[in-house]
């Protein structure tokens, strides 16, 4: 894993954000919406053994990597670590009756999904992500 990179800020006004994105990946990044489980792209994506990294479908940085993907059985796709802890910022969120960890990227503030405590070892986290807020990118796994 290489050293963390310095995240700079990646901001768009709202009516960009939504030309750039479209009605989808803008409700989910843009509004906290969540894709409904095994819709998603990345569900069950890359028990291949494709290797690379998913990126942030707002801003592009690095997020996860695929040697940090697992079978979580809940339908969206899950990671037991992101990158660094550059990339993602982590707050509470009690919308919805519950109250759980939001994750978002650090460099657009892009909602991402949530982090839970029930992954596997090592962290015991389980990054709980939408596909629509990724895009994987096979030819870079060290970004
Ligand atoms: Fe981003």
């Amino acid at each position: 894993m290489s050293d963390p990179e310095p995240v700079d800020a990646f901001e768009l006004a709202d009516d960009e954000w939504l030309a750039r994105l479209g009605p989808d990946r803008y409700a989910v990044l843009r509004q906290q919406a969540t894709e409904g489980p095994y819709t998603g792209a990345y569900a069950d994506y890359a028990d291949t053994g494709d290797t690379g990294v998913y990126r942030c479908a707002g801003c592009g940085v690095g997020l996860f990597s695929s040697e940090t993907k697992y079978h979580s059985g809940s339908g969206w796709p899950s990671f037991w670590i992101p990158m660094n802890d550059k990339v993602v910022e982590e707050r509470s969120d009690a919308s919805h009756g519950m109250v759980r960890t939001e994750v978002a990227c650090s460099r657009c503030g892009g909602h991402l999904g949530h982090v839970f405590n029930d992954g596997p070892a090592p962290t015991g986290s389980r990054y709980c992500i939408n596909s629509l807020a990724l895009e994987f990118d096979r030819s870079d796994s060290e970004a």
